[in-house]
Formats: structure tokens, C-alpha cells, sequence
């Protein structure tokens, strides 16, 4: 299942990842569940890994009900 939903919208893993950095990736991974819970809300976190540049890459987290995200460059 790669749609989920995210502030009671439909998203992609690209989406989503527009989402938490603000625009564009050139590429996203699959979305998945992360093990933790929305410091803000408590709600269920969602992951996706992506690529700002092809040089870079990123684990991004969004909250499924708020607009809390966070984001790891490796
Ligand atoms: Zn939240």
C-alpha cells in the first residue's frame, strides 16, 4: 500500500515527501510506519526515505494528524 493519509489528504511517497522538505524529491521510497509516535499529538508517525539531490539522501517522518515532521540526512 503506497497511499496513505496525512492530515486527512491522500499521499504519495513523493508527496510526502514534499510534505516534510518542502519540495520536490528527485526520488522516494515506499512509505511506511515508523516505530514512533508524534512528539506533539501522539499520533502515528509515517516514514519515507528520499532524495533531495542525487547526492543526498533522506529519512524524512511526518505525523499523520498534525503537520509535525522531522528529517535525517545520511
Ligand atoms: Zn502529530
Amino acid at each position: 500500500m503506497s497511499n496513505r493519509v496525512v492530515e486527512g489528504r491522500m499521499v504519495t511517497a513523493e508527496s510526502l515527501a514534499e510534505l516534510i522538505e518542502g519540495e520536490s524529491p528527485m526520488e522516494a521510497t515506499e512509505i511506511e510506519d515508523a516505530d514512533r509516535e508524534c512528539p506533539d499529538c501522539g499520533g502515528n508517525v509515517l516514514t519515507v526515505g528520499y532524495m533531495p539531490s542525487v547526492t543526498s539522501f533522506v529519512t524524512g517522518y511526518k505525523c499523520q494528524d498534525c503537520d509535525w515532521h522531522d528529517s535525517e540526512a545520511e
